[in-house]
């Protein structure tokens, strides 16, 4: 095992389904505090998928705890600290400094998934943490004595505890809820896009955007948000519009998105904005739709042997710049409060301390999505000329300036003593 400090071995043993962000925090961490961990993915090799993803401090800040991971991102992350708003014809409305956060609450880490991605993973095989690809997970199970998994080839595994961390479509949800949900359309969906910048800067509309190095920019329309972000000291483009649509429920991060369903959305915007959506590469847009999920009514299993962590158990809106950090979240706190129960038989009572510490936070930051996304999309333009620092993201100490770990130290007792 890889020489990183962890603390003595627990003897848990966790099983966790999933290699996402939720997944590999859930098994960094577990490593971490001692527990011993098998991670499995039914992908059978974890390729650098995604575009654009953002960190708030409150997760970014376990990024600079895993030995090296911190010093990798560096190169990858965008670098701007200021966010520029127009509207969305062009005119030029406020422009949000992230200076005093960054001083004071630590670095955000936006960039892109898949690259973010990989050093994650990186770190998590170089710490010895056993992962197995290609294991699609079909069934969960569970006694008082143990929690298990079936492999589609059949085989079943067994742990201690097991983490279901496999995203929106998770099957982790049966054994939780006792039946399956299905999501519900929201009306919205996301365009994508993420290519090389170089022709941006031939174009002298577009040109701004990349030849001082990263960028930042939004415009706001009725319904409609477009945002870009330079990336590289310039040298690449990524850009989200988030617009109403009523297709059918598909959630697919790699479904092709059309170059004219773009332009028809940003008909009559800034040109700015619809130079942008010309001159990406068609192989390069995806269409997102977003689906929407009741929030659950719990996260564990009947025994509590069985947790349901990141996108599985609250899948977030993008407009909530939460979803990845939240995932983390899960995954710290549950090894911090198996490490603080103290010992394999103490595993339910960690699980039940654990969704109560997450539960409302989780919830309560998830409903900040819906809030943004209404403050932009349903914009009051009278009034934002007259305060247009009304349109600036509400960055809110209490999310971002947040430690869980050693929240979920400081708190277990008294949680417990609440059960
Ligand atoms: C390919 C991909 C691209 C994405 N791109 C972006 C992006 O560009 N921007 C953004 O903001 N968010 C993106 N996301 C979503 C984002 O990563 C999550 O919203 C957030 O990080 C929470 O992560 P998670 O670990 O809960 O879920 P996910 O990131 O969805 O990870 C779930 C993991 O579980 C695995 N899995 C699923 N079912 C099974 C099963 N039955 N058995 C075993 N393993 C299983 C999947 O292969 C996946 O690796 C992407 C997700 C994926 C999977």
């Amino acid at each position: 095992m890889a020489d990183f400090p962890r603390l003595p071995p627990s003897g848990i043993k966790v099983i966790i389904v999933g290699a996402g962000f939720a997944g590999l925090t859930a098994a960094i961490e577990c490593d971490r505090k001692g527990h011993s961990v098998l991670l499995l993915d039914k992908a059978p090799d974890l390729q650098p998928l995604g575009d654009i993803i953002s960190f708030g401090q409150n997760s970014s800040r376990f990024f600079a705890k895993w030995p090296g991971v911190q010093e990798a991102l560096t190169p990858l992350v965008h670098k701007s600290d200021v966010f520029h708003f127009h509207d969305w014809k062009g005119n030029f409305v406020t422009t949000q400094s992230f200076v005093e956060e960054h001083r004071t609450w630590g670095p955000r880490v936006n960039g892109h998934r898949g690259e973010i991605h990989q050093v994650v993973l990186k770190h998590a095989r170089a710490r010895g943490i056993e992962i197995r690809l290609g294991c699609n997970v079909v069934n969960y199970f569970e006694t008082a004595e143990h929690a298990g998994v079936e492999l589609q080839s059949g085989e079943r595994l067994t742990a201690d505890l097991v983490v279901a961390a496999e995203g929106v479509r998770s099957r982790g949800r049966k054994l939780v809820l006792g039946f399956e949900d299905k999501p519900q359309p929201s009306g919205y969906a996301v365009f994508r896009a993420w290519f090389p910048a170089d022709e941006l800067l031939k174009n002298e509309r577009t040109r701004h955007l990349v030849e001082k190095g990263d960028s930042h920019h939004g415009w706001i329309g009725q319904d409609v948000h477009f945002l870009s972000a330079a990336i590289k000291d310039g040298k690449e483009m990524s850009w989200v519009c988030t617009h109403k649509d009523d297709g059918s429920i598909e959630e697919n991060w790699q479904f092709p998105g059309r170059i004219e369903d773009v332009l028809r959305v940003v008909d009559g915007w800034d040109p700015v904005v619809v130079d942008l959506v010309k001159m990406t590469p068609p192989d390069r847009l995806f269409d997102y739709k977003l689906v929407f999920r009741d929030p659950l009514p719990t996260f564990i299993s009947p025994q509590a042997r069985t947790v349901l962590i990141g996108d599985a158990a609250h899948p977030f809106l993008p407009t909530s710049i939460q979803g990845a950090s939240q995932a983390m979240e899960d995954g710290v706190v549950l090894a911090a409060c198996l490490d603080k129960a103290g010992g394999k038989d103490k595993v339910q009572e960690a699980v039940r301390v654990w969704e109560k510490i997450r539960y409302e936070r989780v919830h309560k930051i998830q409903k900040t999505g819906v809030t943004t996304r209404e403050q932009w999309h349903k914009a009051d333009w009278e009034a934002i000329w007259k305060d247009p620092q009304s349109l600036h993201l509400k960055r809110e100490a209490w999310v971002l300036d947040f430690d869980c770990e050693a929240d979920a130290y400081a708190s277990y007792d008294a949680v417990l003593g609440e059960l």
